[in-house]
C-alpha cells in the first residue's frame, strides 16, 4: 500500500520561508524564487498578447486539430454535469431551494518540469469556464529562456484564458494565494504538481484559500486476468511510470503466466522509451501481484485506492460493481489509460496516494458551491414556528425562539 515519498518537514519548511516573502514582499520575491530556482528572470511576468499569438505560430496544424477534438470531448462530458435548482416546499407555506454558483476566482497551476502538461489546461480551463468563474488565472513555470511552453499557451488560448503569469512551484501558489501586484489573489487552487507545489497548496489552505485535492506523484493499478494482452498491460504500466521517478504502476492478476508476459514485455518496451531514466525509477517503486481469489483482489484495490484503475478481465462487471475507491476507471482491453489523460472526454486531475477514498477527480462541480435559499409565507411560519420555538428552548436559546414567536404574535393578532 505504501506509496513512494519524500520527507513532507523538508518541504514544509521551504513553503513557509517563501509563502512568508511574498506575503510580505509580493513581485519582488516571485521574481528573485523564479531566478533563484527556474534559473530564469522574464522581463515580465505577465504573458503578452503577442507572446500567445506567437506560440500558435508555433503549433503544428496536426496538434491544433487534436487539442480541438480533445476540446470538445471534455467539453461534451462535462457541460452534461450541469445540474439544474432543485426546489422543495418541505411543508406548506416552507420553501426551500438549492443553487450552484461558481466560485468567482480561481487559479490553475500547469507544471512544465520534465513534461509541459497542456493538456491539464484544456481539463482545468474547460470546466472552469462552463461553471462561469469571473476570473481564472493560469500560472506556469517559465523555461531557461523565460517562456511558457507554446502549447500550454496555446491550449489556454483556445480555451479562453487570458490572464497568464510565467511563475511556477511554491512562489506561484503564494502568488495567488496571498495576490501581488501583478497576480490577483484567488479563492480556490487547482492543478498537479510536485511535492512542493503539493505542499504549498495544503499550506494555501491556511490562509483561507480552497484547493482541488492533494495531489501527488502519479498511479495506476491495473487488474488482469488471461484475456487481457500482456503487451498492451506492458504499456499502459509504462505510460504512468514515464510520468515521474516517484511514480508507481501496479499489476494484480490471477495468472502467473500473464506477469511473467507482462514483465517480459515491460523490459522489452522500455528499451525503446525516450524517457527510459524515469520509467526505470518508477518501475522500482512499482509491483507485480499474484493474488488468486477476485474477493482479495477487490479488497486489495479498495484499500490501495489507486488514482487509474484499468480492468482487463473476463469478470470485468465484478470489478466495476465492486470498485469503491478509485478516481478514474478504464474497461476491457481497447481502453488504454492514455485515453483518459488527453481526449476522451473525462478529467485527469484525480486523487492520487489513497486519497480517492475520500476525494473527487476534478469535475464541473468542483468550480462550484451550493448556495441555499428558503423563503417562508405567513401559513408556514405558523406551520413551522412552533417546532422551532420548542427546539430553540430545549436548546436554551431563547434568542432564537423570540425571533419566531414575535412573528407569530403579530400573525395571531391579524387573524
Ligand atoms: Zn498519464
Amino acid at each position: 500500500m505504501k506509496r513512494p515519498q519524500t520527507d513532507p518537514d523538508q518541504s514544509d519548511a521551504i513553503v513557509k520561508t517563501i509563502f512568508e516573502e511574498v506575503r510580505t514582499k509580493g513581485d519582488l520575491a516571485v521574481a528573485k524564487y523564479t531566478s533563484l530556482l527556474d534559473g530564469t528572470n522574464p522581463e515580465t511576468t505577465a504573458v503578452t498578447t503577442a507572446e500567445i499569438l506567437q506560440a500558435k505560430d508555433q503549433i503544428s496544424e496536426d496538434l491544433k486539430k487534436a487539442i480541438a477534438t480533445a476540446q470538445i470531448n471534455i467539453e461534451k462530458f462535462h457541460r452534461a454535469q450541469q445540474s439544474p435548482k432543485i426546489v422543495v416546499e418541505t411543508m406548506e407555506g416552507v420553501t426551500c431551494w438549492q443553487e450552484k454558483k461558481p466560485i468567482q476566482k480561481v487559479g490553475l497551476y500547469i507544471p512544465a518540469g520534465t513534461a509541459p502538461l497542456f493538456s491539464t489546461v484544456l481539463m482545468l480551463a474547460i470546466p472552469a469556464q462552463i461553471a462561469g468563474c469571473n476570473e481564472i488565472i493560469l500560472c506556469s513555470p517559465p523555461n531557461k529562456n523565460g517562456q511558457i511552453d507554446p502549447a500550454v499557451l496555446y491550449a489556454a488560448f483556445q480555451c479562453g484564458i487570458t490572464k497568464i503569469y510565467k511563475i511556477g512551484g511554491i512562489q506561484a501558489i503564494a502568488a495567488m494565494t496571498f495576490g501581488t501586484a501583478t497576480v490577483p489573489k484567488v479563492y480556490k487552487i487547482f492543478g498537479p504538481g510536485n511535492q512542493y507545489v503539493t505542499a504549498a497548496k495544503q499550506y494555501a489552505y491556511q490562509f483561507g484559500v480552497a484547493i482541488d485535492m492533494p495531489a501527488g506523484p502519479s498511479e495506476l493499478l491495473i487488474v488482469a486476468d488471461e484475456s487481457a494482452v500482456p503487451k498492451y498491460i506492458a504499456a499502459d504500466l509504462l505510460s504512468q511510470a514515464e510520468h515521474g521517478k516517484d511514480s508507481q504502476v501496479i499489476l494484480v492478476s490471477n495468472s502467473e503466466s500473464l506477469i511473467t508476459a507482462v514483465e517480459a514485455a515491460v523490459n522489452e518496451q522500455i528499451a525503446f522509451l525516450p524517457r527510459q531514466e524515469i520509467a526505470v525509477k518508477a518501475i522500482a517503486n512499482s509491483s507485480l501481484i499474484y493474488i488468486p481469489e477476485p474477493e482479495d483482489t477487490l479488497r486489495f484495490i479498495n484499500d490501495y485506492a489507486p488514482e487509474h484503475l484499468m480492468i482487463c478481465s473476463e469478470n470485468e462487471s465484478f470489478y466495476i460493481d465492486g470498485i469503491q475507491n478509485a478516481g478514474s476507471v478504464f474497461i476491457g482491453n481497447f481502453t488504454p489509460e492514455s485515453a483518459g489523460d488527453y481526449a476522451s472526454g473525462t478529467n485527469h486531475t484525480l486523487p492520487t496516494n489513497g486519497f480517492s477514498k475520500n476525494y473527487s477527480g476534478v469535475c464541473l462541480d468542483s468550480f462550484l458551491k451550493s448556495v441555499t435559499f428558503q423563503k417562508i409565507s405567513p401559513k408556514g411560519l405558523q406551520n413551522l414556528g412552533p417546532t422551532i420555538e420548542i427546539m430553540a428552548t430545549a436548546e436554551g436559546l431563547d434568542g432564537h425562539k423570540n425571533a419566531v414567536t414575535l412573528r407569530l404574535a403579530d400573525l395571531n393578532e391579524t387573524l
